[in-house]
């Protein structure tokens, strides 16, 4: 019995989504162990993100899982660009365990509802998923969390696509470009995304949240990448 035991914990089970090497039994969540291990993980601290118009700041917190390093870069290419909708289910388990951690002493300012940064019509056509609202979807029951995945709208943008304009650009082509379709009033709201650049994105979609009434508005990525690190991997 034993040897039976041993000879099913052998088996593989699926490849890990970092190193492409077969899974064992008891090797859950896409990674094996090693490459969970070293996952790039930040620690579960908070920064308050940049603004444009600090009388709107009273959004408070981003939190990030993850940082971008090339295996992080190399999941999210696939989840965002390559039809890789199953890393969602892989990747929204640290990025809830890290709200976890950060919320941790800040018990009271759990949010009342999870919102997806939104994608233009265009890039859905284009895309046929929108991967900000697959993790919103797999946050849900997660985090127990009413998720509003249509609540924000965002509007056809002028220029480059937002991965291959400069940081400027982006603040420019991002401002008034989000629209929130129903009222928010007094709501704490995490707003879900899977990567913190300018945070020029972010802060569009928290002035459109503020706008219909949003008591406070909270950044949730699964990576953030340094100013001097490269940004989201252009195509
Ligand atoms: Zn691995």
């Amino acid at each position: 019995m034993v040897a039976l035991i041993d000879w099913l914990a052998k088996l593989p089970i699926g490849c890990c989504w970092v190193c492409q090497q077969s899974l064992l039994v008891g090797e859950h969540g896409g990674f094996c162990q090693p490459c969970l291990r070293d996952l790039p993980r930040l620690p579960p601290s908070c920064l308050r993100w940049r603004c444009q118009q600090p009388e709107l700041a009273v959004g408070r917190y981003w939190f990030s899982a993850l940082s971008w390093q090339p295996e992080v870069a190399q999941l999210v290419h696939r989840f965002k660009f390559h039809g890789a909708t199953e890393l969602a289910a892989i990747l929204a388990p640290l990025l809830a365990a890290q709200a976890r951690h950060c919320y941790r002493l800040r018990p009271h300012q759990w949010p009342d509802l999870l919102v997806a940064m939104p994608i233009t019509r265009k890039r859905w056509f284009e895309r046929g998923y929108n991967q900000a609202a697959l993790l919103g979807q797999q946050l849900q029951p997660l985090l127990q969390i009413p998720f509003a995945p249509g609540l924000l709208r965002r509007l056809p943008q002028q220029g480059k696509q937002q991965h291959r304009s400069g940081a400027g650009e982006r603040w420019h082509n991002m401002a008034n470009s989000m629209h929130c379709t129903r009222s928010v009033e007094g709501l704490t709201i995490a707003l879900v995304d899977d990567v913190l650049t300018t945070g020029a994105s972010v802060s569009a979609a928290a002035d459109a949240l503020l706008r219909r009434g949003a008591k406070a508005v909270d950044a949730w990525t699964l990576a953030y990448t340094e100013p001097h690190q490269p940004r989201e991997p252009m195509l």
